[in-house]
């Protein structure tokens, strides 16, 4: 008897009993070799006054089976309730959000019948860190970042997926020529990673007119990976133009653990009637039963899916007159799943996993460490929240406050240099940054000549709001140039 494989499943709220029901039917109906453990989230143990919707006694079970089947769950209105999808990648560390998005045509309706996709998020980084400050009356801030392991570890993940899943070709999408520090490193990063994979295609295109191309001729790509914002907005826009959100699934990857789930919520204007599509669900299912090394079983489920829909066997947001052949629910579609175990498409194309050694050699293709680059400090920014005059009566105050190695530079307000040199046409909000550098072109300062300009800054009655050291790494620039400098 094969060994049956732990994993821990979350029934959750709306629609979310009934789909997890129909896909464990079929997971059952495949021969899936399962062991599993029930936890509670969602709606239930939010309303219990637990904030975060899920109890601490799931996270023992996660940690335990390592894989978690997740259905949807509702997050009840008002304020207070933190997201549990952010919860559960946060702490358990999933990097990767992979997610299909395939067009199933002539069976289901779609502009795109060649589509065939894979977005892979990075989970982790970027503006959804969650830093955001208000500094003055006017301005709000969010940090954005990136690192570079983080960065290694995504794009190396779908380096691995495509070669793993026989596609031909990563695309990366940045705003680099934008954010030429943040987008850049994962651009750069990009370029490192795809040398290590000559038998890929690799390319990349700015974010705006790659999305533009994705929404019209969406079979130009094949597997698309990109940092969390992008990902998370243009991953919609990929499921949507496909068919239909309640076909895709999707994966959410870490070093130690997995979670599966259809992408859509939880519907709840549909539960308890029988009438929801389970596919969502079970195609996050066939993902996991690939990551499990159930790889044949994968294969069954997924062919048996795409004969369902050939056979025009279809729930209602499928279904369409003239196209459709039976408007069935829930269990029924979940049945006739079953009754086409060990069938295969005869028109779309059948699905074939490879056996997943992969996440084992994933890992031991780290990237080389790097060496550490020499760091020094050139200078600081000091962030003002000043609105009294102009950009020239602010730059004439803080020339005064010259000294102890430090010269006033320049001022931009929003990024637009102001002073020296600045332009009436130019608005100024209330949110100044003042760069000073050291005295000697290309000197480095200390952290005390830094200090003794802020109780320069204080005392001269100016509200510093933040400030950012300006440091070069090995002799390059570590921070950006002004827009007009
Ligand atoms: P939704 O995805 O639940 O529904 C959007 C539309 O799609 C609705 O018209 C719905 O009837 C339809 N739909 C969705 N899934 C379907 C399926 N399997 N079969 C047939 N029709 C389907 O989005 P929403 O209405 O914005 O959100 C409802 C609840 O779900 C909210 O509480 C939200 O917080 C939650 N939600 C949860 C998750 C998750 O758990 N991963 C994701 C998104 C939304």
């Amino acid at each position: 008897m094969p060994k049956r494989v732990p994993i821990t499943v979350a029934h959750g709220d709306g629609i979310g009993p009934e789909i997890m029901a129909a896909t464990l039917h079929i997971l059952q109906g495949a021969g899936a070799e399962l062991d599993i453990e029930t936890i509670d989230i969602g709606e239930k143990v939010y309303l219990a006054g637990n904030s975060s919707g899920i109890e601490p006694s799931a996270w023992e079970s996660l940690r335990r089976t390592k894989v978690f089947l997740k259905a949807p769950i509702t997050t009840p209105q008002g304020g207070g309730y933190k997201s549990l999808n952010v919860t559960v990648r946060k702490t358990l560390g999933l990097y990767a959000n992979v997610r299909p998005c395939v067009s199933y045509h002539p069976f289901v309706e779609t502009k795109h019948p060649q589509m065939d996709v894979v977005i892979v998020r990075e989970n982790e980084e970027d503006l959804y860190a969650g830093i955001e400050h208000r500094q003055t009356q006017q301005v709000v801030q969010c940090l954005k970042l990136i690192s570079r392991p983080g960065s290694e570890k995504i794009v190396r993940y779908a380096f691995e997926y495509a070669r793993r899943n026989n596609r031909q070709k990563v695309t990366c999408f940045t705003k680099d020529n934008i954010m030429k520090l943040t987008d850049g490193l994962f651009h750069k990063v990009f370029t490192e990673i795809a040398a290590e994979y000559p038998d890929l295609e690799n390319e990349h295109w700015i974010v705006d007119i790659g999305a533009a191309k994705l929404a019209d001729t969406p079979e130009a790509f094949d597997v698309l990976v990109m940092p969390n914002l992008y990902g998370d907005v243009l991953s919609d826009v990929a499921a949507q133009i496909a068919g239909s959100v309640g076909l895709a699934g999707s994966a959410n990857i870490g070093e130690h653990v997995a979670m599966f789930e259809a992408i859509h919520g939880s519907a709840p204007r549909r539960a308890g009637q029988n009438l929801a599509n389970p596919s969502g669900l079970l195609l996050g299912a066939v993902m996991m039963l690939v990551h499990i090394g159930e790889t044949s079983v994968a294969e069954r489920v997924h062919n048996a899916w795409l004969r369902t829909l050939e056979d025009g066997i279809h729930t209602y947001d499928v279904y369409k007159e003239g196209v459709s052949r039976e408007k069935v629910g829930t269990k029924e579609f979940a049945d006739a799943v079953v009754e086409r175990v060990g069938l295969t498409p005869q028109t779309l194309k059948a699905a074939k996993y490879k056996p997943a050694e992969s996440e084992a050699t994933e890992k031991k293709q780290a990237s080389p460490a790097q060496t550490r680059a020499e760091k020094d400090l050139v200078g600081v920014d000091v962030f003002l929240d000043w609105s009294a005059a102009t950009a020239n009566d602010l730059g004439n105050s803080l020339v005064g406050l010259n000294g102890n190695g430090l010269k006033l530079e320049m001022m931009s307000n929003r990024g637009v240099k102001v002073w020296p040199g600045g332009h009436s046409e130019t608005f100024c909000s209330d949110h100044w940054r003042c760069r000073f550098l050291s005295e000697l072109n290309g000197g480095t300062v200390t952290h005390r000549q830094i200090v003794s300009l802020l109780e320069r800054v204080a005392r001269a009655g100016f509200d510093f709001i933040k400030t950012e050291n300006l440091y070069t790494f090995d002799g390059e620039r570590g921070y950006s140039l002004d827009q007009g400098a």
